[in-house]
């Protein structure tokens, strides 16, 4: 939800790029195959809930979150569309599940054990996770596949309606790995019957590279919120991303300040001439971390130098020029011909663009356009 806020810092979403991205990957994968989209970490920062009905809107037909919490949150704001939890459910909780029409991944037998005991009617549907080489949730063996499959099939409990597996490096230039683990879900759900239910192996990376091998869905993150699922391959991407994240702030106040001033903590910062200091009220407790000093931002169309550490609510940047208090500065995002793009800020945290959008916290609001 858009809330009226009163601080000079804030994400803007731009909701028609996430349209474009998610039109973009149906056009390219084709009509049969669905799109699972996924708004886990509130929509990677992004906002779940809005993310969720534009990607719903534009063709996606599935959301995919890592946990309950995330799925309830998505139905009690009116999402009524299929909602998948990725990531382990408590086995007390499927009764929730069930009472929200939520879909959990189920990725062991005891599991199942012990979720038996606290269903009190009705059915729960679950999908599959098969670990075919991400080393993190999943049977790993047709033959742990198949008790899996005797238990459930003897229960009006348990529904299956998917089976998947995740990839550890689809988005890498060397295929083997990703080959390896194509070839053992193959495997694994040709042990078993799998019509009628959606079959999904590929994330963005998958989608973008491979959609010949998608089977009926795939789990689109990254490259919806118009990012490359990596930098190896940002240059053979099959059609263009729309970035749809900014990161925007004001100058609060302006100063010049005489050669040789000091600023910020630690005093590590020294004027090398008369200059003009700007304060941002962001900081690290805003997920701009300390690490991100010296780093460039945009001002009146420049890149301009943060001088000085990042405090937890404000830092500090080098103006070139007298500015007004309430210029807007863009820490993520275009200025005319600039543009600071969230695998830059990556790049200088020595991270991926993954961790850069989700790394901004809730304190700061979000924007819809
Ligand atoms: N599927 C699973 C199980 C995931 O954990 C993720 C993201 O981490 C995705 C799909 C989406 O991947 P991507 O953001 O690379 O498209």
């Amino acid at each position: 939800m858009q809330h009226e806020f009163y601080r000079d810092t804030w994400v803007e979403v731009n909701l028609d790029a996430i349209t474009h991205n998610v039109k973009a990957m149906k056009h390219h994968i084709g009509e049969n195959v669905e799109i699972i989209a996924v708004v886990k970490a509130n929509g990677y920062g992004h906002g779940a809930y809005q993310v969720a009905k534009t990607a719903l809107d534009a063709g996606a037909s599935i959301l995919a979150v890592a946990f309950l919490d995330e799925a309830i949150a998505l139905r009690n704001s009116g999402i009524h569309a299929p909602i998948l939890v990725l990531g382990a459910t408590r086995a007390e909780n499927v009764d929730l599940a069930i009472k929200y029409n939520i879909t959990l991944t189920v990725f062991s037998l005891e599991w199942l054990y012990e979720a038996k005991q606290y269903i009190q009617k009705d059915t729960i549907n679950l999908h599959i996770k098969l670990d075919t080489g991400m080393g993190r949730l999943g049977v790993r063996n047709a033959e742990d596949l198949a008790s899996l499959m005797t238990f459930v099939s003897g229960s009006s409990l348990f529904a299956i309606t998917g089976i998947y597996t995740h990839f550890a490096t689809a988005d890498e230039i060397d295929l083997q790995y990703f080959n390896n683990q194509y070839e053992k879900f193959l495997e694994l759900i040709d042990s078993i019957s799998h019509e009628n239910i959606l079959v999904h192996c590929g994330n963005s990376a998958t989608g973008l590279r491979f959609p010949g091998k998608l089977f009926n869905a795939v789990r689109l993150g990254i490259s919806m919120y118009g990012l490359s699922p990596s930098l190896e391959i940002k240059n053979e991407l099959p059609y263009s991303l729309q970035e749809a994240f900014a990161l925007q702030t004001k100058l609060v106040h302006v100063k010049k300040v005489p050669k040789g001033t000091k600023v910020s903590y630690g005093a590590t910062y020294e004027a090398r001439e008369d200059e003009w200091i700007g304060t941002l009220p962001i900081g690290y407790a805003d997920g701009w971390l300390r690490s991100l000093k010296n780093s460039e931002v945009l001002v009146d169309d420049n890149r301009v130098e943060l001088v000085g550490r990042i405090c937890m609510d404000q830092c500090m940047v080098k103006l070139p020029y007298k500015l007004p208090v309430g210029t807007k500065v863009t820490l993520i995002g275009k200025q005319n011909n600039e543009r600071i793009s969230v695998d830059e800020v990556a790049e200088r945290l020595d991270t991926i663009n993954y961790e850069v959008t989700c790394m901004i916290t809730s304190r700061v609001p979000r924007m819809f356009f």
